[in-house]
């Protein structure tokens, strides 16, 4: 574990506003949750979390990019879902974590492009192939306010739950301290193991699977 230092992030400009507060009961357990808006453009952001926040306790903490088709249907082409039950399970034992949850669907194209990408998926091609025929970036998203509304939440020492080295580094980078990583790895349905190995092999996530 690195040793934990003053908060960097304090020196930042925040540009990002909490608005409101309030408790969510889940079927999991007994949240809060903060709306959050952009001050610098449209974006808004959700904070589900649970315990007190103290910038010295190491924290678990995590960032996750909205996926429709993942979170809401139960769909087994990603992990999306699975990750962020095992993530809202993680705070709920612990009794104590956060959230934060980015309408940055698709990887930032939108959930429209994103069916588009899947129709070239139903052709054969993988999920970077298919972003970059339709002219996206494979990764469109950007971590910096979400590791900003972390900070503005009370944390600063973090445990981050991800698996995309990305997102550690922007948090890094806003000036938080990462003292650990902690794995979210599911048991892929067999339809998502073709998706999770391009992760890996072609965006450097930090999966331990087998192929
Ligand atoms: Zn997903």
């Amino acid at each position: 574990m690195k040793k934990s230092t003053e908060c960097k992030a304090s020196l930042l400009e925040l540009t990002v506003e909490r608005v409101a507060t309030a408790n969510l009961p889940t079927e999991i357990g007994d949240f809060r949750v903060a709306g959050y808006r952009s001050l610098i453009s449209e974006e808004e952001f959700v904070v589900l979390f649970k315990g007190k926040m103290d910038r010295r306790h190491p924290t678990l903490v995590r960032i996750h990019s909205q996926c429709l088709t993942g979170d809401v249907f139960g769909s087994v082409k990603c992990d999306c879902g699975p990750q962020l039950q095992m993530a809202m399970k993680k705070i709920e034992t612990e009794g104590r974590g956060a959230i934060v949850y980015q309408q940055q669907e698709g990887r930032g194209i939108g959930i429209v492009n994103k069916i588009r990408a899947y129709a070239l998926q139903d052709e054969g091609a993988d999920t970077v192939e298919a972003n970059e025929k339709l002219g996206f970036a494979a990764d469109a998203r950007e971590y910096k306010q979400c590791a900003q509304i972390l900070f503005d939440m009370g944390l600063c020492d973090v445990r981050v739950m991800s698996n995309n080295p990305k997102k550690i580094a922007a948090i890094e980078e806003a000036g938080l301290n990462v003292l650990e990583r902690v794995s979210l790895e599911v048991d892929a349905e067999e339809s998502a193991s073709r998706y999770l190995r391009t992760k890996k092999e072609k965006m450097g996530h930090l999966l331990e699977f087998e192929d």
